[in-house]
């Protein structure tokens, strides 16, 4: 298995030792943490391209890599990443936070981010195939044996992987292959949104409006310059007010999130919300830009730069694991003897009924993540990574943020590579000796017993 046999040249019989499904923020960790590890690795994604939803959601805007006081919660490969991008100047890594939210932000940008990826990952010797989306699995008593894939302009194939990492954000493997599911809150997930950035925004007057009209943003008590590498701004309630007022924005949002590279003149909004589809999202997006050209100062010039190449879900179905994280656990800063890591990251949660956020809760210090979250209950060859894995509702509103799937992704990984080399299934995994190589990682957080 070479790691240039990638992207359109399936073999046939491909019997990896570890299959990593979905290559966002968890699905890169966790393949090149097997890789690493010295396991015969396969990365299937659906899309053509690496990167998931950070990239092409367009966030630019890695969160979760810091708690609240500003201690480094995130290592491993998301700190690996954040490091290979700023060597490549596509990122000025881990910058304060201008509004106080958390302690740090990340700010990225998307195909810079994508294409450092997909370099990690060629140099972990990780094969990826692209344009490849899981259709089918088959089980024998608690175990994967088969995921059936089609990959566009090739057709259908079978793989025959020891070990599967589902981190498909959908959890598609578990669904698949008829795997409990949390049920805690059904037909209330959270609402989708669209993701645009904007060029041509003429930041001076933006900023300024933002100095001049506090009581319109969220204190943070520093508004960047026209002249910073990247603001930040969480606010213009009032003119997204009105203009909904005057009819040109269909929904009522009562803050929007701009992440903006002044000197590039170039603005990330989050704004648009729905729980209905694709079309209506649209639909947001020609109204936002308009109404940012008719009523933000700065935005006379601005156009429509990129859209998401994706629906951006903030939550979908998440796996019943041995272990659930719940919202005590989060807000209690809970310890666990089983920590495959740490995170931070405040409950984040939208209302899909709310023109706000429906709320946020800080949290007091970092909580861990058990082993038993990334593990099926009743399956013993598939794990999840990232915003998939065993979590309530309230408590995914946490652990869904980038660098905590960057953590649990290469959690994962590593688990399947140990358990793959090992001949042993995921439930037999030593956590002693998970929790020493995730340390040996850089993983931040997973401590030993
Ligand atoms: C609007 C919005 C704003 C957000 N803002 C921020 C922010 O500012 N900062 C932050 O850190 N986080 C933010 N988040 C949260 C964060 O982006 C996601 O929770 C996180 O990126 C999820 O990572 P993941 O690796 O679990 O999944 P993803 O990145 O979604 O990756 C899953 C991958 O699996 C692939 N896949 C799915 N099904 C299949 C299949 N059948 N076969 C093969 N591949 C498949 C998908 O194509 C995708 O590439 C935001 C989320 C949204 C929606």
């Amino acid at each position: 298995m070479s790691p240039t046999s990638t992207d359109l040249t399936p073999e046939p019989a491909v019997t990896p030792q570890v299959l990593v499904v979905g290559a966002g923020s968890a699905g890169v960790a966790a393949a090149v943490a097997a890789a690493e590890s010295g396991a015969d690795t396969l990365l299937v994604e659906a899309t053509g391209h690496v990167g998931g939803t950070l990239a092409w959601q367009l966030l630019e805007h890695s969160a979760g890599f810091h708690d609240a006081a500003g201690n480094q919660v995130t290592g491993g490969v998301g700190q690996r990443i954040v490091a290979l991008l700023q060597r490549y100047g596509g990122s000025p890594g881990h910058i304060p936070d201008d509004v106080g939210y958390t302690a740090t932000r990340t700010p990225v940008n998307h195909a810079e981010l994508a294409m450092a990826e997909a370099v990690l990952l060629h140099e972990s010797g990780a094969r990826l195939m692209l344009n490849t989306a899981v259709t089918g699995v088959s089980t024998e008593g608690s175990a994967v044996t088969e995921v059936r894939v089609e990959t566009a302009g090739v057709g259908g194939s079978v793989i025959r992987p020891a070990l599967v990492v589902d981190c498909s954000g959908d959890a598609v493997v578990f669904a698949l292959a008829g795997a409990a599911m949390q049920t805690d809150r059904p037909g209330r997930t959270q609402p989708v949104s669209l993701m645009l950035k904007l060029g041509g925004v003429d930041f001076g007057p933006l900023l300024d409006y933002a100095r001049t009209h506090p009581d319109d943003f969220r204190p943070g008590g520093h508004v960047g310059a026209a002249d910073d590498d990247h603001v930040n701004l969480w606010g213009l309630g009032a003119l997204l007010a009105a203009g909904h007022a005057d009819g040109r924005l269909s929904w009522r949002r009562t803050e929007l999130h701009l992440a903006g590279w002044p000197t590039r003149g170039e603005a990330v909004l989050n704004v648009t919300r729905t729980v209905s589809g694709y079309t209506v999202l649209a639909r947001q997006v020609l109204e936002t830009v308009d109404w940012f050209r008719r009523y933000v100062p700065g935005g006379a010039n601005a156009y429509l730069a990129a859209v998401a190449d994706r629906v951006g879900v903030r939550e979908s179905r998440r796996v019943l694991g041995r272990r659930t994280l719940t919202q005590d656990d989060v807000l209690g800063a809970r310890r666990d003897d089983t920590a495959v890591g740490i995170a931070a990251f405040p409950i984040d949660v939208h209302d899909a009924d709310a023109p706000g956020l429906s709320h946020t809760d800080g949290l007091p210090a970092a909580y861990d993540i058990p082993f038993g979250t990334l593990v099926a209950q009743n399956l013993t060859n598939l794990l999840a990574g990232g915003r998939c894995i065993s979590t309530t509702h309230e408590a995914n509103g946490s652990a869904r943020i980038t660098a905590t799937c960057f953590t649990t992704g290469e959690a994962a990984g590593t688990a399947a590579a140990l358990a793959a080399l090992g001949g042993f299934d995921a439930h037999a995994v030593d956590v002693g000796k998970l929790q020493a190589a995730l340390r040996a990682r850089g993983v931040i957080g997973a401590r030993g017993r």
